[in-house]
């Protein structure tokens, strides 16, 4: 079990951030915001993939001109990411936005973050203090790499303190850098250093798989110690991938449950059935089928090549398959209940996978 660090609650629309709630899953618009049919299309998409909050960017304007005719239409909290201009801020946050992202590289002078809060504070919208290490590397006269964790905590820090010079407690905090030590290092340091929830991820992770696995890492690396309220994985590549890799995060973590868990054997000399094509059919069935929520992540399935290891292997699975010559033992935990075609591995599986789902029900 992972024994969250505590903070404190903090509430972004519908959804509360903090160490009471579970890891909330976040994305970011990849369209114009100014492109209200474009930008709502790509939202509900995330809604369907999971996405929990999404944020878009407000640059000019015509994105302001958008917010609220998005917030009418879409499910999920909406936060507006601001850079450079504080009049932005106000304006979004007077357009009914639900948080607002702010750069502490490029919005810092005191008069106008003395605005923004007393804004946000009369329409209880939260202020997620966003430090970026490519911001810092502009601001600072002594960057230097190594040093980059020390500079995100005291930039966050010295916004934190400002804000609450002006009574502004609702904050989020975040010091995403590109390298997964400097992000850890930081969000660690900061951990002890104040009770704001922390939204976690790793700045310009690049191309799935390699920014995956980047984030993954970082990620995956505080919310083990407890660290980290809200993710984004921020990939090159369409938001619903990294929906889907926040996801994969959380479950594989224990914290969020969103489908049946699927384990397969790597094979080897020994495997007697296309264990890639029965694991790559089964997930493709499974991922089509909306679980409800109470008995999400309840089963573990595994498909393994061989009846000589695969049972034992896969003891902890709740069901599963072994190979043998043209046929499969189907096991649940551990023990060979019956045998099956070859033919029939997959649509036994997902049958079995459905009467598990209506006992647990029951
Ligand atoms: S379950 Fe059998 S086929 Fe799969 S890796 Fe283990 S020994 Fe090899």
């Amino acid at each position: 079990m992972i024994k969250r660090r505590k903070t404190k609650t903090v509430r972004i629309g519908s959804a509360k951030i903090g160490a009471g709630y579970p890891v909330s899953i976040q994305s970011m618009t990849k369209t114009d915001t100014a492109d209200v049919s474009a930008t709502v299309r790509q939202i509900k998409a995330l809604e369907r993939a999971g996405c929990e909050i999404i944020r878009v960017a407000v640059k000019d304007t015509g994105a302001l001109a958008a917010l609220e005719k998005i917030k009418a239409k879409i499910n999920i909290p909406l936060a507006a990411d601001i850079h450079f201009n504080y009049r932005l801020a106000l304006e979004a946050a007077a357009r009914g936005v639900d948080c607002l992202r702010l750069n502490p590289g490029n919005i810092y002078r005191r008069e106008e973050v003395r605005q923004i809060a007393q804004a946000a504070g009369k329409r209880k919208i939260p202020i997620r203090v966003g430090v970026n290490s490519g911001s810092l590397r502009s601001q600072v006269k002594k960057y230097k790499e190594e040093n980059v964790a020390d500079l995100m905590v005291k930039s966050a820090l010295d916004y934190i303190k400002m804000l609450e010079s002006f009574n502004f407690y609702d904050i989020i905090v975040s010091m995403k850098a590109s390298s997964v030590a400097q992000t850890v290092k930081a969000y660690r340091k900061m951990a002890c250093l104040c009770p704001y929830p922390f939204h976690l991820g790793i700045t310009a992770a690049g191309l799935a798989p390699e920014g995956v696995i980047k984030s993954a890492i970082a990620i995956g690396s505080l919310l083990l110690e407890g660290i980290g309220d809200t993710v984004r994985v921020s990939l090159t590549g369409s938001p619903q991938e990294e929906v889907r890799a926040a996801k994969e995060i959380l479950q594989s973590l224990g914290l969020r449950n969103f489908s049946p868990e699927i384990i397969a054997c790597p094979t080897c000399g020994r495997c007697r059935i296309n264990v890639v094509k029965i694991a790559r059919e089964v997930k493709s069935k499974l991922s089509a089928i909306r679980y409800p929520l109470s008995a999400n992540g309840l089963f573990t399935i595994a498909i393994m090549g061989c009846e000589v290891n695969g049972p034992q292997e896969a003891r902890d699975a709740d069901i599963g398959i072994a190979g043998g010559k043209r046929c499969a033992a189907l096991f649940k935990k551990g023990k060979i209940v019956k045998r099956i075609k070859e033919s029939q591995i997959v649509d036994t599986l997902v049958k079995e996978l459905g009467k598990g789902e209506e006992d647990a029900l029951v």
